[in-house]
């Protein structure tokens, strides 16, 4: 039997607010424990909510950027359990009335697109923390978490492999930083997924039993605990077990996931609307407000790319990994034409990606800025030097040795173009080589190849790698 996997993922993304949803007390990071929670977050007795603005502009911010419906109002539910780490003994969160509804995500897997849809998208608080390894015996609780701001992301059952998971993770990862609306460091849990899988056989329509493996905090624990997941049930029902709804974990170091509980069902939160907190209003200036602040979006820019310079909708989605990097590539290409637009789109995630990769840098820290990039790819354009010659150009120019036409000309780089002096060249090699000559014209075209050779060797690397084979070619038809 053939099966169907189907996939629903539950996103936590850390809104990037100074201080938390509901009191003042801030959100940094790698405080000591206990430090950054004030009286609401730890839950003494007669304190008030108070919304933080900042959360709700970035919950609709994204909204809009997932061409989402913005709820007026949204109301905040009490998710009552208990935990040691929930002082409250309850979750503030959203359950009917979210404040996001709808909208979708769009991803490229392979070369084809495919669209994600959003079920919801939630503002709430998140809980404490239990350290369970610091202590023999005892478990310490860190509370500076708690009332952080997050927002809770919902998909359709839409996805249909562990690619597509992870294809959609890293685009919606590279949405809420491109909108500043979440800082995305999965390290520090500022963006985690819960991964809801099932499948079924092929071909049907109903739903399999689901069990949603939680926080998963990089892209490839994402892909192995579905990988492992979809095997593990699929075994199961094989063996002629049955799947039951459940919460599970997932293990990196033996790369299983494994049982945490079985699954609860809303009603056994008893949510209910929260007292503290009114319906959260919000008018369609505020809303139009937020729209106009937008950044221009990562798909219309890619649009812009591949319109205004020729690139292909891959060569795009590289470009638009992050606002720096389009923006980065929108400053080399300005004013070119599709051959400099493609040639520093090539640049860009080829030589310059791997220099920034292998040192740890960001774009923003580049060695090399986009106009001195631009500077570079003009000489490769105008035939001054070639791709190769390019290369150590680049490499000088990352060195610090300066831009492209004073190490250009420092180095003797200058690529001969002169058909005139090219053709001097070809003469004398096509002479010395006779043997070659008459195996070409035998028909191995390997013999072309060693003939180019010869003439850049004998240009010492300098001649137009074009021209050389033009006029080759055209002397030996002759
Ligand atoms: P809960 O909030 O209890 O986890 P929801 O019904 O809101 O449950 O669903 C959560 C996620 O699980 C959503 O992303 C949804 O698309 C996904 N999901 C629901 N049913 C299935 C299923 N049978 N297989 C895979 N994913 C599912
Ligand atoms: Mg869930």
């Amino acid at each position: 039997m053939k099966w169907e996997v189907v996939i629903g993922l539950e996103t936590h993304a850390q809104l990037s607010t100074v201080s938390k949803i509901f009191s003042g007390a801030p959100t940094a990071f790698g405080a000591a424990p206990n430090t950054q929670a004030c009286g609401v977050d730890i839950a003494l007795p007669g304190v008030l909510p108070v919304l933080n603005t900042g959360a709700v502009e970035r919950a609709i911010r994204f909204g809009l950027a997932v061409g989402a419906k913005i709820n007026s109002p949204s109301i905040f539910a009490r998710k009552n359990y208990f935990y040691p780490d929930l002082p409250k003994g309850y979750q503030i969160s959203q359950f009917e009335k979210p404040i996001v509804e709808g909208g979708s995500v769009t991803i490229q897997v392979g070369d084809a697109e495919k669209t994600v849809r959003l079920t919801r998208a939630h503002l709430e608080e998140d809980a404490g923390k239990s350290l369970h390894e610091d202590f023999r015996g005892q478990t310490g609780i860190d509370l500076n978490r708690a009332g952080t701001p997050l927002l809770e992301i919902v998909t359709e059952p839409d996805m249909r492999s562990a690619d597509e998971a992870v294809a959609y993770a890293k685009a919606l990862h590279a949405l809420v930083r491109w909108i500043d609306v979440c800082d995305g460091n999965m390290q520090e849990g500022s963006f985690r997924c819960d991964a809801n899988v099932s499948v079924r056989p092929a071909g049907t329509q109903e739903l399999g039993t689901r069990r949603e493996i939680k926080n998963l905090n990089s892209f490839r624990f994402l892909q192995q605990a579905i990988e492992y997941e979809v095997r593990w049930q699929i075994c199961e029902i094989e063996d002629g077990r049955t799947i039951q709804q459940a919460t599970v974990l997932f293990d990196p170091e033996t790369g299983e996931t494994r049982m945490m509980r079985t699954k609860e069902d809303a009603h056994d939160y008893r949510y209910f609307p929260d007292p503290d907190l009114l319906p959260l209003e919000v008018t369609a200036e505020r809303i139009a407000a937020v729209r106009d602040a937008m950044p221009v979006l990562p798909e219309v820019r890619r649009e812009q790319f591949c319109a205004q310079f020729g690139l292909t909708p891959y060569d795009a989605s590289l470009l638009t990994a992050s606002r720096e990097l389009a923006d980065y590539f929108s400053t080399a290409a300005e004013g070119g034409d599709e051959k400099t637009g493609k040639l520093c789109a090539n640049w860009i995630s080829g030589a310059l990606s791997a220099r920034l990769n292998e040192e740890a840098l960001d774009i923003g820290q580049s060695r090399v800025t986009a106009r001195e990039l631009r500077g570079l790819v003009d000489r490769i354009a105008d035939g001054t030097i070639s791709g190769k010659m390019a290369r150590d150009v680049f490499d000088a120019m990352w060195a610090g040795e300066g831009d492209a036409d004073a190490i250009i000309a420092a180095k003797g780089l200058k690529q001969i173009s002169d058909g005139g002096e090219i053709e001097k060249i070809v003469d004398q090699v096509l002479a010395a080589n006779a043997r070659q000559v008459a195996d070409f014209k035998a028909g191995k075209e390997k013999a072309f190849n060693s003939l180019v050779g010869q003439v850049m060797k004998a240009s010492r690397g300098k001649a137009n790698p074009q021209q050389v084979n033009d006029i080759l070619r055209s002397k030996l038809a002759g």
